[in-house]
């Protein structure tokens, strides 16, 4: 990867849909910067800040915005194509993420992918090296700034950054896979999920209080930390999901 802007996520978001045709672009005589990404750039599109319109944070520029390059303009029109689950490559592009036990969604905008509720640990697990990569996913009802917000992973890192509408979650790769075990026995235990947040043990005659003893040095090292939960709910497919999938 040569070029920096695609460590922004506006501009990994173009590059990696083919650089649609922006309507009403201008040839600025020099580069002058983005008001929203920063980046300097000779194509600019006109936009002024709506009346609606929030989200001033987001923006580089607080001041004199009346344009933005083709990225960020480009990333700002389609804000409801993109309030849905996706992985976003350079290489392959922007894959809407469809569970296999979800019914059919319509997309805007990428390619669909219909995945096992596994797929987001598998990905994590053995995250790309060499590719700049998104992985969004979403909580809220409405759409949200969420690419503009989001971190872009790339390369050899010690944390994997996961997004969630406009959160993002700094998830350590150093024992993760050994997270993610544990996590599944816990979520698919009758009885151990309190005991994940909680410094109090289960008694010594509790039902599961072997299968707590396999966990606990392991989610001892991530307690508290503000990913656990997150990796809990979102990361880890469904119990029923697991439990049906063990059944086979
Ligand atoms: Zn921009």
């Amino acid at each position: 990867m040569k070029d920096i802007h695609l460590l922004n996520p506006t501009h990994l978001l173009y590059h990696a849909v083919g650089k649609p045709r922006v309507k009403g672009i201008k040839k600025l005589g020099s580069n002058k910067r983005c008001s929203l990404c920063g980046l300097p750039t000779t194509d600019a599109v006109g936009w002024e800040v709506g009346k609606k319109f929030s989200n001033l944070d987001l923006f580089a520029e607080k001041e004199n915005i009346d344009f933005l390059c083709p990225a960020c303009h480009y990333a700002l029109s389609h804000i409801k194509e993109l309030h849905k689950a996706y992985i976003l490559r350079y290489t392959e592009g922007l894959k809407i993420l469809q569970f296999d036990d979800q019914p059919s969604k319509k997309i805007g905008i990428g390619q669909k992918r219909i995945v096992s509720r596994y797929y987001l640990r598998d990905f994590l697990s053995n995250p790309p090296v060499d590719d700049p990569w998104i992985m969004m996913l979403q909580t809220k009802m409405n759409p949200q700034h969420s690419i503009m917000k989001a971190k872009v992973n790339f390369g050899y890192a010690d944390t994997l950054w996961v997004c969630n509408g406009g959160i993002n979650y700094a998830i350590p790769k150093k024992g993760l896979v050994e997270l993610f075990n544990a996590l599944e026995k816990v979520k698919k235990s009758d009885s151990l999920y309190p005991y994940l947040f909680n410094d109090k043990r289960p008694w010594k005659e509790h039902k599961e209080i072997k299968l707590w003893e396999e966990v606990e040095p392991i989610i001892v090292k991530h307690r508290c930390k503000h990913y656990l939960s997150f990796i809990y709910d979102r990361i880890i497919p469904p119990k029923n999901y697991m439990l049906k999938d063990t059944d086979n």
